[in-house]
């Protein structure tokens, strides 16, 4: 499975994130002091010393005056809401989900898309032969065919209607899938044809019959064809979110565990929650 630094980089970024979030959640939560409580006891909030039961009025230590009610000193943060913390889990599920699902995956051929090409050289540059296809291995079934043809002005792009064996050319509208509607593509006459223009054309027309009838070469079809990229790779983005074909059926499961998990979180925040309250509000003045 091919991951990309600025996938990578996305989760990171996403995480980094959601721990700011976190932070600043726990920072809105009321006031806070300066200096937490702990085991021993309160703590002063001028200068952070202990205040052992049964001290002054002031800290012994800075002076400073004490807080009346001791309560207020004791009372610890109250928890924070697991917002960031369900989210940075539904956002790391969703990889492992995928990664999971792997090998469910596998055993169900027709949940892959592939996609291939290859081309054959001519005088003129290349002819591409390309092609989508869905299910893999003997499930593998022909979806699309598109023939690309340099010639010295550029790369011209046509598609190939595999039902009735045709290609549809922008102009001339569509030739048959033979030696002269293949030469025709390359803006050549079968009469003013030499011998290798016409071995290329039967080369294609034998590539294309082979796709039509599903006769697959199978080293055409890497693991990392089996899938696509949520943004295509360009030269401007590069290649982000790999995902394989079957991606989109984890997307249910994915949601299910991370509401489960989000949920049960939530419920411990409720709790812990209703407890501090109990704890150190109820009571107060
Ligand atoms: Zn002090």
């Amino acid at each position: 499975m091919p991951i990309d630094g600025m996938t990578i980089g996305f989760y990171v970024g996403v995480l980094v994130a959601l721990w700011i979030l976190y932070y600043s959640i726990a920072g809105f939560r009321g006031p806070r002091l300066r200096y937490a409580a702990v085991a021993e006891g309160p703590r002063c909030q001028g200068c952070g010393y202990i205040l052992y039961e049964g001290g002054g009025e002031n800290c012994p230590e800075c002076g400073e005056r004490i807080v009346s009610d001791r309560r207020i000193l004791e009372r610890p943060a109250p928890p924070t809401p697991p917002v960031a913390m369900a989210l940075g889990i539904a956002v790391v599920l969703f990889p492992v989900v995928v990664a999971v699902g792997y090998p469910v995956a596998a055993a169900l051929d027709q949940v892959w898309r592939g996609e291939t090409g290859w081309w054959i050289k001519t005088s003129e540059g290349f002819i591409i032969i390309s092609a989508t296809v869905e299910g893999r291995g003997a499930n593998r079934r022909t979806d699309g065919i598109e023939l690309h043809v340099q010639k010295p002005s550029g790369m011209r792009d046509f598609w190939v209607d595999p039902t009735y064996r045709r290609i549809w050319l922008p102009k001339s509208g569509p030739v048959a899938i033979n030696r002269a509607g293949i030469l025709h593509a390359r803006g050549i006459e079968l009469s003013g044809a030499n011998a290798y223009e016409i071995a290329e054309a039967d080369e294609v027309v034998r590539d294309i019959d082979l796709m039509i009838n599903n006769q697959w070469n199978d080293s055409y079809f890497g693991w990392d064809r089996k899938g696509r990229y949520l943004l295509d790779p360009d030269d401007r983005y590069g290649p982000f979110f790999w995902l394989p074909s079957y991606a989109g059926a984890c997307v249910p499961v994915w949601l299910i565990v991370s509401v489960v998990f989000g949920w049960r979180l939530f419920r411990r925040y409720r709790r812990r929650m209703m407890a501090h309250r109990e704890k150190w509000m109820s009571a107060a003045s």
